[in-house]
């Protein structure tokens, strides 16, 4: 199978191991496992046809881990992010690290600090270990902005948190006072960038339309652009490359 095909399959596999079984009238048990045979030939009814060693290749190929077999190979789920309502994976409730990470974008911000991270439409809040999978999950929405969670605390007062078998962490609601907002991404590399209205140069700059903007300066630690964030748009956390602008 060449990478479109498998990224087409992994997709109709999220379909319907995550969302709709309906569409090929699969039956997920209540902790989310499909019967393999039952998949294979269900799915020829949407014209996807698929053997036994190519779905095993699928899985195992996945760099999102996304599904998995049981040990001896007769069913498959999806790891994590069912919106399907009667599945429940029980995962085992698990002290995590002292912080996990959050990747969202600007225009979610204002939500987040008022009512935390909700699960919404998922069974729960998707966190991760790793800041660089919490860039790439904020990247396919814009620029990034990750937020860090304090959630060794949060578990020492009581919430639950999990881990899924693609080491995603999982728990309920984050209260926005568990959350520290002070980690940009940089525009140019995307690394994270702390933001600190201390050291962070204040200055006027002039557009060529003589308007002017009152921003915080700063260099990519990383890859050295120059970048500024608007003094009055900086609740939204956004660096932008300061040599885009059209300056006077
Ligand atoms: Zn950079």
């Amino acid at each position: 199978m060449n990478d479109k095909e498998k990224k087409h399959m992994s997709k109709f596999l999220s379909l319907v191991l995550r969302h709709k079984p309906k569409y090929i009238n699969l039956e997920l048990d209540e902790n989310g496992w499909a019967e393999v045979d039952e998949l294979i030939e269900k799915a020829k009814s949407r014209h996807m046809h698929f053997s036994f060693d190519e779905l095993i290749e699928v899985v195992t190929t996945n760099d999102k881990q996304r599904f998995s077999f049981n040990p001896n190979n007769t069913k498959i789920r999806a790891n994590q992010g069912h919106t399907v309502k009667t599945v429940d994976l029980k995962f085992e409730p698990k002290q995590p690290p002292e912080f996990l990470y959050h990747g969202t974008v600007g225009k979610f911000l204002e939500s987040i600090k008022t009512s935390g991270l909700d699960k919404r439409r998922r069974q729960h809040v998707h966190l991760s270990e790793e800041r660089e999978t919490a860039i790439k999950v904020g990247s396919r929405r814009g620029v990034p902005i990750i937020l860090s969670i304090r959630a060794l605390e949060m578990h020492r007062k009581g919430y639950e948190f999990y881990c899924s078998e693609n080491k995603v962490w999982l728990t309920d609601h984050v209260p926005t006072e568990f959350i520290e907002y002070n980690l940009s991404s940089c525009p140019n590399c995307k690394d994270s960038i702390e933001y600190s209205p201390i050291s962070d140069v204040f200055m006027k700059v002039k557009f060529k339309d003589k308007s002017e903007k009152k921003v915080y300066k700063k260099r990519c630690e990383n890859c050295g652009t120059n970048l500024v964030m608007n003094k009055y748009t900086r609740n939204h956390l956004a660096y932008s490359n300061y040599s885009n602008w059209e300056l006077d």
